[in-house]
Formats: structure tokens, sequence, C-alpha cells
């Protein structure tokens, strides 16, 4: 049986932390109505991307990998790459990251006033920490990161 990798359950266990920040946000009475409309993810027209820290690139890209695909979608039209342009749907809307949750988008209730998430925010800082991260970064290249060392 072949020895247990250590780097790999850092992985996992920063995955397991970053989903409970997903569920506890969802939990909290913000209001927040996402219904997809995903005019936030055409990061040309908002001239926005979201910043991921390391851990959420991570769960990013497993929620990548488990639809088959083990590098990033070209988008030229410089949409989020996760965005299908075949359906028009967030291919990881379940892991989708921290600032896809909390954006801008005032269809979905806009900015979710930091104060009331800041706690979530420092525990991704921390967790990005524990994975010798150093700091957010643009959704594409702290995905094409990730996927090019974790493939
Ligand atoms: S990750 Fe999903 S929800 Fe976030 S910008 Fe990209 S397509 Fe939109």
């Amino acid at each position: 049986m072949p020895a247990p990798d250590p780097a790999a359950a850092t992985y996992e266990s920063a995955i397991a932390a970053v989903r409970d920040i997903y569920r506890e946000l969802e939990n909290r009475p913000l209001e927040r109505h996402c219904i997809r409309r995903t005019a936030c993810c055409q990061f040309q027209l908002t001239g926005k991307i979201p910043q991921l820290t390391r851990g959420e690139a991570l769960v990013t890209a497993k929620a990548l990998r488990a639809s088959g695909r083990k590098a990033l979608p070209p988008r030229p039209d410089g949409a989020c790459p996760l965005l299908d342009p075949r359906t028009a749907r967030c291919l990881v809307y379940e892991a989708r990251p921290f600032g896809c949750r909390t954006h801008f988008c005032a269809a979905a209730g806009g900015t979710t006033p930091r104060a009331t998430v800041l706690d979530l925010i420092r525990r991704l800082e921390e967790i990005d920490r524990n994975l010798s991260g150093d700091g957010p970064h643009p959704l594409p290249q702290a995905l094409e990161d990730v996927l090019a060392t974790r493939s």
C-alpha cells in the first residue's frame, strides 16, 4: 500500500475548511438572491475579476476536475473561463469562490458588507497562509497555478 501523501492530506483539510466557510456564509442572514444571471461572470464587461485565495482555488479546481476537465477552458471573449459558453452556466456553481458569493451584482443584493463576513475572510486568509499562498490572485491566474501544481 502506498504511503500517505502528507501534502494531499493538507490539501484535503484545506478544501474541507473552505467548504465549511462557504456553508457558514450561506447560513448567514444576508440579503443575497443570486438567480444565476451570470452578468457578474462577464469580466470583460464588468471590469472586475474575483480574487481567490489558494484554498478557494483548490476547491474550484477540484470541482472543475469533477466536471471532467483538466485545464481551464479557453474564453477568448474575456468572460470567466468557468462560464460554459454552451449552456451559459457556471461549471462549478456549488463550489464557486467567495467573491462570486459576495460580489457586486446589484440584482443579487449588491456587495455584501465586508464587516458582516470579515471573520470568514480572515479564515480564508489563514488557510491561504497555511498553504504557503501569498494572498488572493485573479481567478484565472489562481486556478492556473493550482491546476499546474496539482494535476
Ligand atoms: S466561478 Fe462561476 S459564478 Fe464565479 S465568475 Fe466564474 S462562472 Fe461566474
